[in-house]
């Protein structure tokens, strides 16, 4: 087993008018033995090249992979001992579920039949599907396909199991059901794993840790808890979580944040780790927001519940500021989501007063995104109350 490292690694396109295209730019990251590394941005974010790159699919423009210490730039993608798995399962149509795990091994080494039958016959009982080895792709459900698509993958024993979008053709509960299995899988095997996805969900959920994207650029690699707590700046504030992060852009005077909305004074502690910013965005994850029966602190606000989305275990309240500026209506005001308990009833119309705690802030420079000051936890309790 080996560990996977990304040292400055960028790829430049060239385009055929001439132009540059920096899909990926500037890529650290140092990928334990193995750890599950989950990618994640949007679209066009740079993550399938980042992959192929690591595959040899794509060459490396500038920067170093390196693989248990050995630099692979100039390895060919035969010469590393690495197994991708594709959003589409790319198994061979006309070959049986057997041949089509076999074939990856064919490929990569000088076993006897004999032994990669076995070797397959293994792998197909260890993913729960021993009885499928006989038939065709065609006969086979999405989910059923993945698994093949693995199954080849682990077949091969390799160092490193690349994964772009594995899941994305499956229904929402076989997805889910994946999920488990496949990070089950992955533990058991220790194999190093990247795994891409636009899904901050599936990041959340499978990863050791997460390496947010955006624009080709590396924005934080974190613990899936340390990204949605303690985000280094905006985008991944807003890019993790669901409902994403309450954002108001306010501005700084003295010790108080003056928006459009509402105003926010800040306790001399919090202004201070403000430094020079006068552009400061507040932000405040949904779960956070309080409703209180009767506003007395100074960070209650009186708004209208505009919306209710309920989703069963809990509630997406979409609130609005009452008393904010007379000029617009009611419509024209910005609204902000509070996740509240299922189990508490609130209607459309209803007047309630909200309350931000300032433990509860993240503070962040309009201009460069970067974050000033996160939420405070508590020693004990990593994950906010609900
Ligand atoms: P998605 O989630 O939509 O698959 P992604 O994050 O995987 O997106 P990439 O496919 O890595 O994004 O693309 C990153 C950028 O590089 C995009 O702007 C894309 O248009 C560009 N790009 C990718 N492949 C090529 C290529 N062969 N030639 C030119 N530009 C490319």
């Amino acid at each position: 087993m080996t560990n996977l490292e990304m040292d400055g690694v960028t790829k430049v396109f060239r385009e055929g008018g001439g132009g540059e295209i920096v899909a990926v730019s500037d890529f650290t990251v140092d990928i334990d033995d193995g750890e599950f590394l989950v990618l994640v941005g949007p679209s066009g974010c740079g993550k399938s090249t980042t992959l192929r790159m690591v595959a040899g699919l794509e060459t490396i423009t500038s920067g170093e992979m390196r693989l248990g210490g050995e630099r692979m730039n100039e390895k060919k993608p035969g010469e590393r001992d690495i197994a991708m798995v594709f959003q589409s399962y790319a198994l061979y149509p006309h070959m049986t579920v057997r041949e089509n795990m076999r074939f990856g091994l064919e490929e990569s080494t000088d076993m006897g039949k004999a032994e990669m039958n076995s070797l397959v016959e293994e792998t197909a009982e260890m993913l729960g599907m021993p009885e499928l080895l006989d038939r065709k792709p065609g006969e086979l459900s999405g989910g059923q396909q993945q698994r093949v698509a693995l199954g080849r993958a682990i077949v091969r024993d390799p160092e490193v199991f690349l994964m772009d979008e594995p899941l994305s053709n499956l229904d929402a509960k076989l997805r889910s059901q994946m999920r488990t299995e496949l990070q089950r899988l992955q533990e058991d095997l220790g194999v190093t794993t990247v795994y891409v996805t636009h899904d901050q969900t599936e990041a959340m959920t499978m990863g050791d840790r997460i390496a947010i994207l955006n624009d080709g650029k590396l924005q934080q690699v974190a613990t899936p808890i340390e990204a949605y707590h303690q985000p280094a700046n905006l985008f991944v504030a807003g890019f993790i979580g669901e409902p994403s992060m309450n954002f108001f852009e306010m501005e700084r005077d003295g010790s108080k944040l003056v928006g459009e909305q509402f105003d926010y004074a800040l306790s001399a502690e919090t202004a201070n780790e403000l430094g020079d910013s006068t552009n400061v965005t507040l932000g405040v994850r949904p779960e956070d927001v309080e409703l209180v029966s009767n506003g007395s602190d100074e960070h209650d606000f009186e708004t209208v519940v505009d919306v209710v989305e309920p989703m069963g275990n809990e509630n997406n309240v979409y609130l609005r500021f009452a008393d904010a500026d007379e000029s617009k209506t009611m419509e024209e005001r910005q609204t902000f989501v509070a996740t509240l308990s299922g189990m508490r009833s609130i209607e459309e119309g209803q007047e309630v007063v909200a309350r931000i705690p300032e433990d509860a802030i993240h503070l962040f420079d309009t201009e460069t995104g970067a974050a000033l000051r996160n939420r405070r936890l508590d020693q004990e309790a990593t994950l906010p109350n609900r």
